[in-house]
């Protein structure tokens, strides 16, 4: 049983190293900014802000952040 498990963590470790192999569908996240909080959320491979920035632009630096921290597991953006 306990070899069971080691063979586990090993094959998971071995998986977060490989990270092309996840791709998120969704999720939100709290971020902490400077001066305030926002929430992020990806859904149909598309980021949204509840900052000031995203509601002009289709971006943010909340949102690129989140893109550069997780690729390749969120698609690039193509602009
Ligand atoms: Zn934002």
């Amino acid at each position: 049983m306990e070899s069971s498990l080691a063979r586990k963590v090993e094959k998971a470790d071995k998986y977060a190293e490989e990270r092309e192999r996840f791709v998120f569908r969704n999720f939100t996240v709290n971020f902490h900014g400077d001066n305030h909080e926002h929430v992020v959320k990806y859904a149909d491979k598309t980021f949204e802000c509840d900052c000031e920035y995203f509601s002009h632009h289709t971006y943010c630096a909340h949102t690129l952040a989140l893109e550069k921290m997780l690729a390749p597991m969120v698609p690039e953006r193509l602009a």
